[in-house]
């Protein structure tokens, strides 16, 4: 190890952790509470990187006075509200760990799996993730869409991802670099991920419920996310139109030889108002989900041509300073 080596070795972090909020003002508290021995424990230079996504309320603020008491933490202020996927890029961005963990700040990812977590890492895998062992308490409804989802997400994309892992997961750094390396501007995390590849195993873990506030997923924002996931790993909701059409077409042939013969044998009788209504029905339907999907396609291509950076930062505060030296 050369000197320089040595020396940014010193102050550089091991572990960083990326936590994106929005409006999480009333759960900090809590969160540093069990974050800080869970990382303590660890016995490595560590840095906690939050990423204010916009919020409305004090969380800003709370941060950047929680700077004195908790070890290590660092605040980046985004311009505006982004989306938790571009929050979660622009922390990694600025991450100097050999290891990132990734998690939520709202408590649902306990701080005391980090070690757990961390194991599989040092073992040689490359992004480790913590799945669900216990019974998700969410909705009737959310859990249904969520099903449909991730069924929907298995037929259409390139990618496999597993449905019981959420957003509490290590990422070496050589996959954190891979992960920023990618440029578009409609980001599924775990789907980058998942394309990315590398050594990726998972560990089972306890999900917790909120600790405060609100899960701030409306309905209308989760389908967004999940027609962009599908149309942003694979073209197959493209590509399939081809053949549903030719399908459709053939029937139609079938039919209209079926109705030619008819007419010849047994002659015109009434003409047939249900069959002519249906047949327009449906091709027009038909047409108009295969406009839509294209639609969704070029709304991706619209938003890359842009080139727009993926997010401004507003304010950056504590990235000039050493880690946290739990053992000093
Ligand atoms: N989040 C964010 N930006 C957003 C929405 C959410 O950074 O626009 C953060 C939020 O503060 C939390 C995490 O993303 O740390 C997960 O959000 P939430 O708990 O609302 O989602 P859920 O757990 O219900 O999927
Ligand atoms: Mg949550």
């Amino acid at each position: 190890m050369s000197v320089d080596e040595a020396s940014r070795s010193a102050t550089a972090p091991v572990v960083s952790v990326v936590l994106p909020m929005r409006n999480e003002s009333r759960g900090l508290q809590r969160l540093f509470e069990r974050l800080t021995p869970a990382l303590t424990a660890l016995g490595l230079p560590y840095e906690i990187i939050t990423v204010d996504d916009g919020s409305t309320d004090d969380t800003l603020d709370k941060l950047k006075a929680y700077r004195a008491t908790v070890p290590g933490l660092k605040v980046v202020s985004l311009s505006r509200n982004f989306g938790k996927e571009i929050a979660v890029t622009a922390g990694l961005g600025r991450t100097s760990g050999r290891v990132v963990v990734l998690m939520d700040s709202d408590l649902q990812h306990p701080p005391e799996s980090i070690p757990a977590l961390l194991e599989p890492w040092t073992k040689g895998y490359a992004v480790v993730f913590a799945r669900r062992m216990n019974f998700d308490r969410g909705s009737l409804a959310r859990r249904a869409f969520s099903h449909g989802f991730y069924k929907l997400f298995d037929m259409m994309s390139e990618v496999k991802i597993d449905r019981e892992t959420g957003d509490f997961l290590a990422i070496d750094r050589k996959v954190v670099d891979a992960f920023l390396a990618m440029p578009e501007r409609n980001r599924f995390n775990r789907g980058l991920l998942s394309w990315a590849g590398f050594r990726t195993t998972t560990i089972s873990v306890h999900i917790e419920e909120r600790h405060a506030g609100t899960s701030q997923w409306g309905f209308l924002k989760l389908l967004r996310l999940a027609t962009n996931a599908i149309t942003s790993f694979g073209t197959l909701p493209l590509r399939i139109w081809t053949y549903i059409g030719g399908v459709v077409s053939a029937v139609a042939l079938l039919y209209g030889a079926y109705v030619i013969l008819r007419t010849l044998i047994f002659g015109a009788d009434v003409p047939g108002y249900p069959s002519i209504i249906v047949a327009v029905l449906l091709s027009a339907g038909v047409q108009l989900i295969g406009l839509g999907i294209i639609g969704e396609y070029l709304g991706h291509v619209f938003s890359e041509v842009k080139r727009r950076p993926l997010y401004f930062v507003q304010e950056a505060v504590g990235f000039d300073e050493p880690p946290a030296h739990p053992r000093a």
